[in-house]
């Protein structure tokens, strides 16, 4: 199977390029945030809050996600959560989840299940460091501060207040800094800083890593000449 994967910072556009490049080449599309958000929010709705009771209820969840890049749903215990998964009082409760070591065991191991089973472009934020070491491009995608809060900002719209969108982006880096080092790619893994890219050419980069990693790209050349 081959991987491509992705990890970065909040804001930094993992998302609206891993699903392109997983359209583009015909793969799956995982998105690892969903599923630590999947089990804030069944921890949230069963009033779980220590560390050993996070633990187990994500040990004992059945999660299926789905990894269509154009229909990303996911569904917890039979009850689809897309929605409540981009919940602001999820997004603000969720770094309680990931800084949980046994929640963070079980997610990687259900991950790591999932890459093998197909051909993906996964994103995350420990995808190049610990999930999918072995994956034939990894890539840790960047961009300033200013520019990811525009980003964010100009994708959640007006309803948005600055506070949140502050929450959203800096104070999530800074809780998801505890866990992966976003300032320096680890050995092998590529940086890209996107802060003066724009999408087409940060899939492009990516596209050449895939190339020269020896993943036929050729039907995706002939598509956009
Ligand atoms: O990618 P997204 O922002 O939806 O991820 C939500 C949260 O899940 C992140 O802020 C981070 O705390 C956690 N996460 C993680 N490891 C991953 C993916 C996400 O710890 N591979």
């Amino acid at each position: 199977m081959f991987t491509i994967a992705i990890d970065g910072p909040a804001g930094v556009g993992k998302t609206t390029t891993s699903k392109t490049l997983a359209r583009l080449l015909g793969w799956g599309y995982l998105d690892t945030g969903a599923m630590y958000r999947a089990v804030a929010v069944g921890c949230l709705q069963a009033g779980i809050d220590d560390e050993q009771g996070i633990a187990q209820f994500c040990r004992e969840m059945d999660v299926e996600i789905s990894t269509d890049p154009d229909n990303p749903r996911i569904c917890l215990d039979g009850i689809d959560i897309t929605q409540a998964i981009r919940d602001p009082q999820t997004s603000a409760w969720v770094s309680k989840v990931s800084t949980n070591p046994g929640c963070r065991e079980n997610l990687v191991q259900r991950q790591q299940e999932i890459i093998a089973s197909k051909n993906l472009v996964a994103e995350g934020r420990d995808i190049t460091t610990v999930v999918a070491t072995d994956a034939q491009v990894r890539v840790l995608l960047t961009a300033d501060p200013a520019e990811r809060l525009s980003r964010r900002g100009a994708e959640l719209g007006d309803q948005v207040s600055s506070e949140e969108l502050h929450d959203q982006v800096i104070r999530r880096d800074r809780d998801d800094s505890t866990l992966v080092n976003f300032s320096q790619a680890a050995d092998g893994v590529v940086t890209i800083d996107s802060t003066w890219m724009d999408l087409d050419d940060v899939v492009a980069e990516i596209l050449g890593l895939a190339f020269e990693a020896g993943i036929d790209i050729g039907a995706i050349e002939l598509e956009s000449s």
